[in-house]
């Protein structure tokens, strides 16, 4: 027997007339790449997405052809998620950070059709323009009085122009939720970008989890600030989140420095934010160098990687702003485990608090996970076992983007779970912890060593500004750590007083072989260091020890 209610497909439009009818006065602000500040409210958002979507139907694009985009945070970004999600074709945030042929290669792979950008991307997009296989339109998203005088990119169109031009009446269709909505490649540091090909369903569902309490804890009060790209998995899922809650938006556009970004804070009474952990050591050296305060933050999520406990107790102590420690994949949408207190959490000592919140967190409902042993079989949740990690749920990837052999699930004993290439522990209370990257760990004399922790105790020590911990070969012992850090500014720090530094933090046997310091560690597209750039620069490094 079926139960009796509505049959609703779960559509990325339905947020979006949600948004109008139930918050249309709300605010979205930003900075735009013209330089002013921008705001409207989502009744506006609700018909300019409208006139845009008709604008595609006018470019010829169909359902589930692919849209690019190559642009900052901003309201015609946020335009676009609508517009063509809603429309029933396909987003695909194309990475502005990525090189050049990287860049055609994705959008080669993906079949974009048009591309949209920012003019901040204007010499990448006429880099490109020549070499791509199917883009039939490029418009700067722009207006006329700031369109490029001349530019070598054929019929360059003009946003706002297309918006001008088209009709603000548009009915979304309805279509089964199961249809492809957005697209977004991994990074790709080993081997080609992989695509994972979100669809209605799945948004909605994560946008749902996404603002529980236990996980971003998103409200119509809340004033939410992304500085996480809507280039990288749609900003964790943030533009919708707005939508379903009410929550007030601020768009930082291209003006990531930690200056800019202060001054948004405030001036827009921002309540939470989140971002990578590189992005906010700027934030907070500003913010330190020139005793600023947060008057209005109080939350913010920190992922991509792991946030250094130092880090989180600046935040905490120092600005009264709750870090919320979160782990996803652009295979999850990416949101997999928040670090939320549990009640016997919350009644730990602070020493007890600041151990659990260097977690990544507790599965949010719809995201099951499981460590495993190099036999294939799933380990304890004791808190020491430590194993790959699987995750399985509905914001899950299945199955690459026209990739089909490459398929995740094809998994020998583990049918139906994602491995996410991370090594994790499990304690009692279901709080996971990442300990490395699979291809980042280090194999010391049969066992594993946890760069992750090692290079949290650099970073807190004060004067150490970015830290990571790589494997190097040792004669007897196959792999030992080795440290690469970069001090702050004018410091004096040697490899001696950072290495006694470890004493009582960690076991002995895990302390780094050696230090060395250099100006700066590579960072990828998405601001993560680039681990095996480093590898590759100290292969030769002789440790010591050796
Ligand atoms: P990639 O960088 O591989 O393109 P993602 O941006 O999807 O893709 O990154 C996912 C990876 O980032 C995870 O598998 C994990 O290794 C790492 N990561 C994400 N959040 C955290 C976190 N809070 N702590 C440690 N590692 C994290």
């Amino acid at each position: 027997m079926n139960g009796l209610m509505m049959q609703q497909p779960l559509l990325i439009s339905s947020l979006l007339i949600h948004a109008e009818r139930h918050h249309g006065e709300q605010e979205i602000v930003s900075r735009r790449v013209e330089g002013d500040i921008h705001r409207y409210t989502f009744a506006d958002l609700a018909a300019r997405s409208r006139r845009m979507a008709n604008a595609l139907v006018s470019l010829g694009v169909k359902p589930s052809d692919r849209v690019g985009t190559l642009a900052w945070n901003g309201h015609r970004h946020m335009e676009l998620y609508y517009a063509v999600s809603g429309s029933g074709a396909v987003l695909h945030t194309l990475n502005p950070r990525l090189h050049a042929d990287q860049v055609v290669w994705i959008a080669d792979h993906a079949e974009d059709q048009v591309l949209f950008f920012d003019l901040s991307f204007l010499p990448l997009v006429e880099a490109i323009a020549p070499r791509v296989k199917t883009i039939r339109h490029f418009v700067a998203m722009t207006d006329r009085a700031h369109m490029p005088a001349q530019s070598s990119i054929p019929a360059l169109l003009c946003y706002e122009d297309l918006i001008a031009d088209a009709s603000d009446t548009f009915a979304w269709p309805e279509f089964d939720e199961n249809t492809a909505s957005s697209l977004c490649y991994t990074s790709g540091t080993t081997g080609n970008p992989k695509g994972v090909l979100y669809s209605h369903r799945s948004t909605l569902l994560h946008t749902f989890a996404a603002a529980l309490p236990d996980a971003l804890n998103c409200a119509a009060s809340d004033v939410i600030l992304p500085v996480v790209p809507m280039f990288h998995v749609n900003a964790w899922g943030l533009p919708y989140v707005a939508c379903m809650v009410g929550a007030k938006l601020v768009y930082p556009g291209p003006a990531l420095d930690g200056k800019s970004l202060h001054e948004l804070f405030e001036s827009e009474g921002v309540t939470l934010s989140a971002g990578v952990p590189t992005v906010w050591q700027g934030l907070l050296a500003h913010v330190e160098s020139n005793d600023l305060k947060f008057s209005t933050m109080r939350r913010t999520i920190i992922g991509g990687s792991a946030c250094p406990p130092a880090m989180m107790r600046t935040f905490q102590e120092r600005h009264g702003v709750a870090v919320l420690h979160a782990w996803g994949m652009t295979e999850l949408s990416p949101i997999g485990t928040v670090c939320s207190f549990k009640p016997a959490q919350r009644a730990l000592s602070e020493h007890g608090r600041y151990a659990v919140q260097a977690k990544q967190g507790r599965a949010v409902f719809g995201i099951d996970m499981k460590i495993v042993g190099e036999d294939g079989h799933e380990l304890p949740w004791d808190g020491q076992s430590s194993g790959d990690l699987y995750v399985r749920g509905p914001w899950v990837v299945g199955h690459y983007f026209r990739m089909a052999d490459k398929s995740p699930l094809v998994v020998t004993g583990n049918k139906g779970w994602f491995p996410t290439g991370d090594v994790a522990t499990i304690d009692p209370l279901g709080t996971m912890q990442i300990t490395d990257r699979s291809k980042d760990v280090i194999k010391s004399g049969g066992e594993w060593i946890g760069s992750i922790d090692l290079e949290n105790v650099a970073m807190a020590h004060p004067q150490v500004a970015m830290a990571a911990c790589i494997a190097v070969a040792h004669p007897k012992w196959d792999e030992r750590p080795l440290l690469v850090v970069v001090k702050k500014p004018d410091q004096t720090l040697t490899r001696e007083e950072l290495l006694a530094f470890y004493d009582g933090k960690i076991a002995r046997w895990w302390t780094p072989d050696d230090v060395v310091f250099v100006d700066a560690i590579p960072l990828g597209a998405t601001g993560k260091m680039l681990k095996n750039k480093l590898r590759e620069q100290f292969k030769e490094h002789r440790l010591p020890t050796a």
